[in-house]
């Protein structure tokens, strides 16, 4: 295409990106790691204005469950456009509304389907979390929450306060299990039994410090916090726990839902019926729209409680109803499951052997590659100082003794994905881990050209850190590492 009309050129691609360093706030996250700029996508597949194709692994973080401009999305948005209908309605009846509840419904799980209220919200994941902890607060009269360590529910006050990150004191911190970094440096099903046995601890000691709280918050797979799922034991428990307490259980699956996870919603695996279903992200087919979902007996808003302007966008409900029905239909979540298990099975098996590589974990089409300092990693197999013949450390040992981030190597694997024509997002508590996040559309051939590229990028990150690295300038230049 010509220069000019679309901005496509590799000149036009810098002037683009130099205007945007120029004018955009220095907050901005994404645009600094992939300096691309997309012109046109679909599927699996965005085009630079520099000609340059990649494979978009990072899905509008995990917005794109049937990928870019999926032909059913774009049908449903045009119908709507080509109808005349109002396009913006703040929260009165229409009949695109109408059918993406209908659609929505269908999918809950069948404990809340029966007894489902849907409240709009603003069109960020982080308004429906604001609106699910105003509506526990509301429906139980308390207003301590209990949220988990390495948490992510968004940047609005109270979405933040939930999360990780920040401290609150209305927040009561708890332990999400974790295998490789687990806090009782245990992992495993006694980790996670170990973390489950302090939440009941602290709700019935009265002396805990942490009175009768208004709700629980989870993700039943830490996206951000690093692809971390929840055991479904776990989750039973505190199914369990919150439920022989009457403290209402918030699912937040603004990123787990709509098949991502291998299940519909990821709360399937373990079977449980949350209160509260926080929905963003997939459910609007690419469009911003946000939900929650909630047993009827919650519902003691007064009218007003909780409002918001774009509340009503009808091309987003279209295209969510679109991908709702084209997942449940087409069976992707189970599709999801199957290739998220087979793409995990050959991550481990071609990364499992780089020393950087600290664990390969997910569930489903959710995906994460923890990078963990070399160094170390050569340190710990060389075996004890004392050398007494000692064997290495297996897989297991190492997972007791995890080995410290390297969000250096995070970064160098995702620019050399980059160099490599894929687009992956790092997340995790240090930023070190690799995360994939492909449309459940992801066909067998493009799975494997992720894999490919990805264990090239590591492979090559492993090469120059073994080069170039701090261990080897220790062994082969001591004075390089004086001081
Ligand atoms: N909850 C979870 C689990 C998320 O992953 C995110 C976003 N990554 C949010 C809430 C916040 O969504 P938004 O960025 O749309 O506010």
């Amino acid at each position: 295409m010509a220069e000019g009309a679309c901005g496509e050129s590799p000149a036009a691609h810098e002037g683009i990106l130099r205007r945007q360093s120029a004018r955009e706030s220095s907050a901005r996250t994404y645009a600094r790691a992939l300096p691309i700029v997309p012109v046109r996508a679909r599927g699996l597949t965005i085009e630079g204005a520099d000609g340059r194709r990649y494979l978009d692994c990072l899905s509008g973080a995990g917005t794109l469950a049937l990928g870019h401009n999926h032909p059913v999305v774009l049908e449903a948005v045009r119908r709507v456009l080509d109808s005349g209908a109002p396009l913006s309605v703040l929260d009165l009846a229409t009949p695109v509304k109408d059918a993406f509840i209908t659609e929505l419904f269908r999918t809950l799980p069948p404990g809340l389907a029966d007894r489902a209220r849907v409240q709009f919200c603003g069109p960020a994941g982080t308004d429906a979390v604001e609106a699910a902890l105003k509506l526990v607060r509301a429906a139980t009269g308390r207003t301590g929450i209990l949220a988990f360590t390495g948490a992510y529910h968004g940047m609005t006050a109270g979405a933040l306060a939930v999360s990780g990150g920040a401290p609150d004191v209305q927040v009561a911190r708890l332990p999400y299990p974790q295998d490789y970094r687990c806090p009782f440096g245990v992992g495993g099903p006694a980790g996670a039994e170990l973390a489950a046995r302090w939440t009941a601890s602290l709700l019935d000691d009265p002396k805990s410090g942490v009175p009768l709280p208004a709700g629980m918050i989870l993700e039943p797979v830490q996206g951000e916090g690093g692809v971390i799922p929840a055991p479904d034991d776990w989750l039973r428990r505190m199914r369990q726990l919150t439920a022989d307490r009457s403290i209402p259980l918030i699912a937040d699956e603004v990123q787990t839902g709509v098949g991502r996870t291998g299940a519909f919603w990821a709360v399937e695996h373990s079977g449980i019926t949350p209160d509260v279903m926080v929905l963003s992200k997939a459910i609007g087919g690419s469009l911003p729209l946000a939900v929650i979902v909630y047993r009827d007996d919650l519902d003691v808003w007064q009218p007003g409680a909780h409002a918001g302007t774009f509340r009503g966008n009808q091309l987003a409900m279209a295209a969510g109803t679109a991908t709702l029905a084209h997942v449940r239909e087409n069976g992707l979540a189970d599709r999801a499951r199957r290739l998220g298990a087979r793409m995990l099975g050959q991550l481990r098996e071609h990364l499992g052997a780089f020393d950087c590589v600290g664990e390969v974990r997910g569930r489903g089409l959710m995906i994460g590659v923890e990078l963990v300092d070399p160094e170390e990693a050569e340190a710990a197999d060389a075996g004890p100082a004392t050398g007494d013949g000692h064997a290495a450390p297996t897989g297991w040992e190492r997972t007791r003794s995890p080995l410290p981030a390297a969000p250096a190597l995070a970064a160098a694997v995702q620019r050399e994905c980059l160099q490599r024509g894929l687009i992956v997002e790092l997340g995790g508590r240090h930023a070190a881990v690799v995360r994939l996040l492909p449309p459940l559309t992801i066909s067998d051939e493009q799975a494997a050209a992720v894999l490919d590229r990805l264990a090239d990028a590591v492979a090559a990150v492993n090469r120059d850190q073994q080069a170039h690295g701090p261990h080897h300038r220790r062994r082969h230049g001591p004075a390089q590492r004086a001081g």
